[in-house]
């Protein structure tokens, strides 16, 4: 199982898509173990397609929650 901080999280509206990189994307290609620093930079949400720029890390939104 990814760490939080391993996991990104789209933030686009109405898609909320995760790149967890134990079950890679693929759609995109991506195969397990990719993670999300280590994806093309032209690589884009599979559900909408929005660039790597609108991803945060679910483990930052966490941080955030608990300070
Ligand atoms: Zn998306």
């Amino acid at each position: 199982m990814a760490k939080p901080e391993e996991i990104y999280q789209c933030q686009t509206t109405n898609c909320g898509y995760l790149h967890d990189p134990d079950r890679g994307d693929r759609k995109g290609k991506i195969p397990k173990g990719t993670r999300f620093e280590d994806l093309p930079d032209d690589w884009k949400c599979p559900v909408c397609g929005a660039s790597k720029k609108a991803f945060r890390p679910l483990g930052e939104a966490n941080a955030a929650a608990g300070s």
